[in-house]
This record gives C-alpha cells, structure tokens and sequence, in this order.
C-alpha cells in the first residue's frame, strides 16, 4: 500500500505526519524550533531528519511512499516548488522541493507539493468527513495571518499560487512595521505577536516560543485578567474587520479560525461576530457561521498530507 507526507514548517515549530490513502496516521513527529534564528539551510535539514524518521517508520509499516505534501508560511511559487517570501520566518527564494528531495533522496516516482499552509489548511477543514459545504474560508492564525479560500470545492490559487494574503491587506493608515516591509497590515493588530503586545506585554522579551505564550494569555483570561480580556477584546475587533472583509469578497458559508485564534475563539469571537455583523454587506454574516477548528496547529500538516492522498486518488495506476 501507499502513504503520504504531510509535513509544515511554521515560525516556532517543524511537524511531519504519515497517513495512508484513508487518512490513518501512520506515523508523526513535531518539534520546536526557532526557525527564523535557524535560517533556511538549517531549517530544512532539521525538517529533512524529522521527514527521515518518519519516513523510516512508515516504511517499516510495510507502505511505499507517494510523496510529500509541504505546509510553509509564506508566498509559495506552487509550480517551482520555491518559497518567494515568507516574511515571518525571514525567507527569501528558499528552493525547498529541491532540497528537500535531494535530502530525503526522493526521485521522479515521488510528488513533492509545496504550498502555502492556510491554503492546506483550508483543504484539511474542507476534506473533513463531517464538512457539509463546498465553499469555505479558513482563516490561520499563527505570528502571521493568512487564509485559505476554498470556492465550489475548489481551493483558489490565483495566478500564481499566492491567493489569500489577508494578514497583509493594510487596515490602519501609518500602522505599524509589519514583517512584509509595509505598514498597519491586518497581522500587525491579529497576529500571535500582536495578540501578545496587546493582551500580555509583560511576555514579550521572555523567550518563551509564541504558542507557549498564547497557553499563558489564554489561562489569564480564563482567570478574568483585565489585561488579557481587554487586548482578547481588541484582537476579536481586528479579527472581525478581517472575517468581514473574506466573507464580503468570497461569499462562503463558513469561516473556520485556526492556530491561535481557535485556542482563544470564546474570548475573540463576541466581538468579531459584532463586527461581522455591522460590516458584511446583503446580510451574509446571519449565513456565515463562524467556527473554531478542531485540528490545533495541526491542520496544515493534514492538508499536505491531503493533497497527496488526492493525487494518488486520482491516478488510480498509482495506488
Ligand atoms: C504570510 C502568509 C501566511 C500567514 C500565516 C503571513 O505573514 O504572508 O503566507 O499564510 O502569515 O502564517
Ligand atoms: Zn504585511
């Protein structure tokens, strides 16, 4: 039989997971890492050893592999297979599929997929057995912010791969310094970064990686913090502003949040659905529920895991 890689690089952590053609988890591994620090070479050899342990289990479990699904933070040149920018991890024309396979010794038999991570994201939520909508929007917070846009059951690209770089559409004129170069992007107020300045300023500074951080802020607003539910309060405004603005242009019938914002979704939530409600034009918001995801940080993982599975799905010869 088959089995498929999903495997993420995100800002503070590496993951990878094997499944096999029904989803089942075959093998996973996640580690921390200050993937920014580490610098791209690094990166993608430590996720290349991580990918290699994997694999060998996998293999050991009697499966061949198909390929690897790659979940990156940043704007992905789908067809090249090369990261252009991801600003939050400070990459820059990082040509990972290449790298990637020639580490883990992959060859022509062997897809390799590199994609945004909201866009896998998205595919996760949209692939879910109990999904019952074709279009779908899915929002991923983590130190940046980005979606992914699923539209008659179809996930949007673009022209080039790059759709749904929400986090950098500009919501406050001369905001602050975002890590894309411009000014009062969305991810600069919803950002986990952001969330942490706003909620828990005595945290930044400490060390601690930002999902540890998000655990703290989230146990101080459980204990009623005014701090942590007055800056919860204004991250969910922000939020709001941004879920109006992807139902307002994609007409979905569901926002599913991620990363961060499910961790803190009953404190962010009242006040984004307010402000959903005030600003989604012809009425959209009373169609549009919007929910916390229930995969944690592990959604991007599962869609590259995904679009493998899809693809040896569909070229029955494979399988
Ligand atoms: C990046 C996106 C990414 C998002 C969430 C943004 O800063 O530009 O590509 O999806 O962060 O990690
Ligand atoms: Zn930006």
């Amino acid at each position: 039989t088959v089995a498929a890689l999903g495997v993420e690089v995100n800002a503070h952590y590496l993951a990878v997971r094997g499944v096999d053609l029904a989803g089942r988890v075959l093998s996973e591994r996640r580690m921390d890492f200050d993937t920014p620090r580490a610098g791209a070479e690094q990166a993608v050899g430590e996720l290349a050893r991580l990918a290699g342990k994997v694999l060998g289990e996998v293999e050991r479990s009697g499966t061949r592999l198909a390929g690897i699904g790659v979940a990156v933070p940043g704007i992905v040149d789908v067809p090249s297979g090369t990261v252009r920018h991801a600003p939050n991890l400070l990459w820059r024309d990082v040509p990972i599929t290449s790298w990637l396979r020639r580490w883990l010794a992959l060859d022509e038999r062997h897809t390799v997929v590199v994609d945004n991570e909201a866009n896998l994201a998205a595919l996760a939520e949209f692939n879910r057995p109990d999904n019952t909508v074709d279009d779908l929007v899915s929002l991923t917070g983590e130190v940046g912010v980005g979606a992914g846009v699923v539209t008659g059951r179809r996930l949007l690209r673009g022209s080039a791969g790059f759709t749904g770089e929400i986090g950098h559409v500009p919501v406050v004129a001369h905001g602050r310094a975002c890590g894309c170069g411009q000014r009062g992007c969305l991810e600069t107020r919803i950002g986990l970064e952001a969330a942490v300045r706003a909620a828990a300023p005595d945290l930044i500074g400490t060390g601690r990686d930002p999902a540890r951080q998000a655990r703290i802020l989230l146990r101080r607003a459980e204990e009623g913090d005014p701090r942590a539910l007055s800056g919860l309060d204004e991250v969910g405004h922000w939020l709001g502003v941004g879920i109006s603005i992807v139902v307002n242009l994609f007409n979905p019938s569901l926002v599913v949040l991620g990363g961060y914002f499910a961790m803190v979704a009953a404190h962010v939530l009242p006040r984004a659905t307010r402000e959903l409600r005030a600003r989604a034009v012809a009425g959209q918001e009373a169609a549009c529920p919007v929910t916390a995801s229930a995969f944690g940080f592990t959604a991007a993982v599962r869609g590259g895991a995904n679009i493998i599975v899809e693809e040896v799905l569909d070229d029955p010869c494979r399988c």
